[in-house]
Parts: C-alpha cells; sequence; structure tokens
C-alpha cells in the first residue's frame, strides 16, 4: 500500500468512474464514494448528506466547518475496519477538477524567495522592498486558467524586454518556470465589509493542496512595473486534485521562524501559526530541490486576514497561493529562476542534460510530505504538468 493515506490523511477529490462523478476521499490505494458510504454507514443527524451526492467537493466545501468535522469524524469511524463496499481501487477512477475556483490570489510569503528574487533583479539595492515585512505581497491572478494536474501546459508567447533597437521581442517564452506552492482552498465564505481574523482561519479554509505556479520570467521581467504580474503567469496554474483537510494538519502546526518587526494587529497570530510540509521538485525524474514549508515568513492564517481586512467577502471556492517556498539554502529554492540564479547558472539532470530554465517535454511534478495525528505519514496529492512547444 502506498504510504501516507491512512485514517488520520483522508484527502477529498472529485472523481470519475463508470460514467458517474462523485466525491471521494483516499484510503490506501482506494477511494471511497462518499455518497455510497452514506447508504451503508448513515452519517450522524448533523451532516446534509446531499453534500455527499454532489459531482464536486463544491457543497461540502460550503457547508463549513460543524459539516466538515462532522464527516470527518464518521468517515474515520466508518473505516476504521478498512475496504467497505463503497471502495474502489485508486486506479479505476479518474481525478477531475475538485471544485470550481472562484478567486485566485497568489502571495509571496517566503523571505528567502523575496530576497533572492531582490538580489537577482536589484542587486545594487536592498533585498527586501519596504512593504515586505509589514505586510503578506499578493497579487489576483486568474480563476480561468487553474488546472488540475497531468493537465498540459503550453508554452506562452509574449512581449519580452527591448533590445537595443528599442523594440520589444515578442516570441515564446524562452524562461518558462515553475513555482513550488501550497495553495488554501477557501469553503466557507465570510460577510462583504467584515474582515475574517487571523483566529478565523480554519472557519474557512477547507484544505491544502499543492500549486504549481507556471511563470514565464522574460514577460513577466517586462511587464511587471508597476502592477504586478500579468500575462507571465495568468496563462496556467496547477493544482492536485487531492486536497488535504485542514484538521489532517493539525498535528503538522510548528511556530513561525519568527517575525521582525512585529506586525500590526491585525495580522497577531496565535502560535503555532506555520506547518511543518516538505516539499520536493522533480524535474524529469530528477529531484531538484526540497523546500520546506515550516520556513515560511507570513502564514496562511495572516495570509487570508489580509486579503480581507479592506472588507472583500471570501466566496467558496477561493485559493489562494503561498508563494513560492524556499528554504536557506540553495537546494531549497522553490523555482528554476533562483535554482539558476536567474538563468545564469545551468544545473545537471540526472540524464546528464542541463538546464536553466523548461525545455519543451520537460514535465514538473511537486510532491509533499507531513506528519499527522501520532506521526502518521502525509502524502500529500503531487502536481505534475508536461510543458508542450
Ligand atoms: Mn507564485
Amino acid at each position: 500500500m502506498s504510504a501516507g493515506f491512512g485514517l488520520a490523511h483522508l484527502p477529498y477529490a472529485a472523481v470519475s468512474h463508470a460514467g458517474r462523478e462523485f466525491v471521494a476521499v483516499r484510503l490506501g490505494d482506494d477511494v471511497i464514494d462518499l455518497a455510497a458510504l452514506a447508504v451503508i454507514s448513515p452519517p450522524p443527524a448533523g451532516v446534509d448528506v446531499s453534500v455527499l451526492a454532489a459531482p464536486d467537493l463544491g457543497a461540502l466545501m460550503a457547508a463549513g466547518p460543524d459539516t466538515w468535522a462532522g464527516v470527518r469524524a464518521w468517515l474515520q469511524g466508518s473505516l476504521l475496519s478498512g475496504p467497505t463496499a463503497a471502495s474502489i481501487p485508486l486506479a479505476d477512477v479518474e481525478p477531475r477538477m475538485p471544485f470550481a475556483v472562484a478567486d485566485f490570489v497568489d502571495f509571496y510569503a517566503s523571505r528567502e524567495h523575496a530576497s533572492n528574487l531582490g538580489r537577482i533583479f536589484r542587486p545594487d539595492a536592498e533585498p527586501l522592498l519596504p512593504n515586505w515585512r509589514h505586510l503578506p505581497v499578493g497579487y489576483h491572478g486568474r480563476a480561468g486558467t487553474v488546472v488540475p494536474s497531468g493537465t498540459p501546459v503550453a508554452r506562452p508567447s509574449g512581449q519580452q524586454r527591448p533590445g537595443p533597437d528599442g523594440r520589444p521581442g515578442f516570441g515564446p517564452s524562452r524562461a518558462l518556470d515553475i513555482e513550488a506552492e501550497l495553495g488554501f482552498v477557501v469553503g466557507a465564505p465570510s460577510v462583504p465589509g467584515r474582515p475574517v481574523g487571523t483566529g478565523d482561519f480554519d472557519q474557512h479554509v477547507f484544505g491544502v493542496t499543492l500549486l504549481n505556479d507556471w511563470s514565464a520570467r522574460d514577460i513577466q521581467a517586462w511587464e511587471y512595473v508597476p502592477l504586478g504580474p500579468f500575462l507571465g503567469k495568468s496563462f496556467a496554474t496547477s493544482i492536485s486534485p487531492w486536497i488535504t483537510p485542514l484538521a489532517a494538519l493539525q498535528s503538522a502546526r510548528v511556530p513561525l521562524p519568527g517575525q521582525d518587526p512585529e506586525p500590526l494587529d491585525y495580522l497577531m497570530v496565535e502560535e503555532p501559526a506555520g506547518y511543518a510540509i516538505d516539499l520536493e521538485v522533480d524535474l524529469n525524474g530528477t529531484v531538484v530541490s526540497r523546500p520546506p514549508y515550516a520556513a515560511m515568513y507570513w502564514s496562511p492564517a495572516q495570509m487570508l486576514a489580509h486579503m480581507t481586512v479592506n472588507g472583500a467577502s471570501l466566496r467558496t471556492g477561493d485559493l489562494y497561493g503561498s508563494g513560492t517556498i524556499s528554504g536557506a539554502e540553495p537546494t531549497r529554492r522553490g523555482s528554476l529562476l533562483e535554482l539558476s540564479w536567474g538563468g545564469a547558472e545551468s544545473f545537471t539532470l540526472d540524464d546528464g542534460s542541463t538546464r536553466t530554465y523548461l525545455e519543451d517535454g520537460d514535465t514538473v511534478t511537486l510532491r509533499a510530505t507531513a506528519r499527522g495525528a501520532d506521526g502518521e505519514l502525509l502524502t500529500l496529492g503531487e502536481v505534475t504538468g508536461t510543458v508542450i512547444g
């Protein structure tokens, strides 16, 4: 049995099987059809069975934290004795987009990543801009191009920095990159005009997925001043179809590495506010980096509070990315931009080939693990994509 898919985990997905689309959890190398399980082993009275009979996770996500807790307790009890009549081999189902993405926001919460980019792009200046330690910097991305793992990624074309003649270049990106991130999935909506405090993070966030924020650095470099990322990132963002419930990560919580200066009141957070989740970035079968989520400066609760402090409300299906996860060591950088130091230093794959940025046919897979209740291994759903020319 594959490790990391025990009762302490139970990640959710929407799958298709035998012409039917339904919601499921993974247990070992099986998936459990939640609607079928509800017939065999009825859930408690507080759980509206219709959320289990929906074609994707949207209804369950919208039902809120009491239902999430009720469903999880019911699943852990019903599945104690192993496979049931509601079990289907994992290999027989096709995971689909798990929910309709409402808004997509991406942050920039790794101090190491932000500092590395500052050093690469502004070598003579202070690496971090003045606002960085006071607020989680972010931008609004494109929800409609968030795609499930396995979706091919077409190399984007766009404008690039002008050459000596002053005319911008145009053509396929020659600096196609990845960003290794976590995605936080909002379930319960919030009321317009009412900010969500850091303490209400687990009342709104349903779970966590792996996210690859594909990025065309040459397009990005020319367009991003003064309003931030646009076409250099909006062509595709890949997520794992498996959503790890926030409750499964309770035991993986760790204190943040430390915030100096102390943030404003609305960003104050009760520790432990970080998560010990270890990622790996695989390029064509070579693990090129192992980014540590525990090193992130800003916590997901702070990002949620910041995103709503102006009164902007949350919708079911909102997705926000952590920002590229980079650790202090060179082997823990979560983008090729950093691994190749701005494209200046190539690195070698196990097959002997070298890379700075991605070539057509390259496959990037992000994986992650954490420790759940009683130290049980949790393997987060992987996210993979292949570049096509
Ligand atoms: Mn990003």
